[in-house]
């Protein structure tokens, strides 16, 4: 099936005419968690040849001057979302490449041995959608009671050091991806509001930096995740809704692709289609519509896209 598309779009000339139509003068957003750097370096010889490279203050700057034209064609960024610690292999091709990307750092993780709470043994016995679906208070209980407290230091690190994150900052831009990468939508009030508000103070004192740009935990949030950012003071905030991002978007939904970080460049020019999303956008309600006609509850939006690898 992946074959045949990926035939399907270099053949019909598919992927040159999304391009041209949809991104030629709109910003594309790509997004990745913890690439392989011999794969990432495919990649970004994918876009240097189709694309610009261009920053996420970049695309804010022309948001908010209303100068969308100051962007060159094909506007493309880069964001690394959560902060691994394999991402500190990368920055020679940022270099080589002369691109600037965006990572999303949680601020309580960076520096600490706190896992990735979904990477963790717990987590894979409990099920990583299972615990998405929780009460935040809930999911932390029993990622503890089942041994990997989120937030307690793990075995082995998961996240960068904060002298890593210091010497990577010559080549890239950070921003924040809350304290410690709840669900937003599953936590109250409170606790969303210091997720957001806090993660920003406490990445600008350790950073020296501002931190402007913001991603949501899983591509999960509401209204009320959107009033609080608006609240913080941050410039644009990134979905994992796939679209591409025009002068008129709204900076605190960004549409982006998530790339699989593992995916061969055949397949990235079709996940940078949108179909694959699409598809299984498709097949996702056809089964819920099935469900509700048989009696049972149809998927939840929070479990519309089940494509675990391209989120968190
Ligand atoms: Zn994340």
């Amino acid at each position: 099936m992946k074959e045949a598309l990926a035939a399907l779009v270099r053949w019909s000339g598919l992927g040159w005419g999304v391009r041209f139509l949809c991104a030629r003068r709109r910003a594309t957003i790509v997004v990745y968690h913890d690439p392989d750097p011999a794969v990432l370096r495919e990649h970004l010889a994918y876009y240097a040849r189709h694309y610009s490279f261009t920053t996420l203050d970049t695309v804010a700057d022309a948001m908010e001057s209303g100068r969308w034209g100051d962007l060159p064609p094909y506007p493309l960024v880069i964001t690394i979302d959560d902060g691994h610690a394999g991402n500190t292999r990368l920055e020679p091709l940022f270099r080589e490449f002369g691109v600037r990307p965006t990572i999303y750092l949680c601020s309580r993780i960076v520096g600490t041995a706190r896992p990735f709470w979904w990477k963790t043994p717990a987590a894979d016995r409990i099920g990583v959608e299972e615990l998405k679906r929780q009460p935040d208070t809930e999911r932390r209980r029993r990622l503890a009671e089942a041994g990997d407290d989120p937030d307690r230091d793990g075995a082995a690190r998961h996240a960068m050091t904060w002298s890593e994150v210091a010497a990577l900052g010559e080549t890239v831009d950070y921003g924040a991806h809350t304290r410690t990468h709840p669900i937003l939508i599953q936590c109250d009030d409170l606790r969303a509001a210091e997720e957001i508000g806090l993660s920003r103070i406490e990445l600008e004192k350790a950073t020296g930096r501002p931190c402007r740009h913001f991603a949501y935990p899983n591509g999960d949030y509401g209204e009320r995740e959107v009033e609080l950012l608006r609240a913080a003071g941050y410039r644009t905030a990134r979905t994992i809704e796939p679209g591409w991002n025009g002068g008129r978007a709204d900076p605190l939904r960004l549409k982006a692709f998530p790339v699989s970080d593992d995916v061969s460049v055949s397949w990235l020019t079709v996940q940078l289609t949108g179909l694959p999303a699409w598809l299984r956008g498709l097949k996702e309600s056809l089964r819920g519509r099935r469900a509700a006609s048989a009696g049972y509850p149809a998927p939840s939006a929070g479990t519309a896209i089940p494509a675990a690898p391209l989120r968190q």
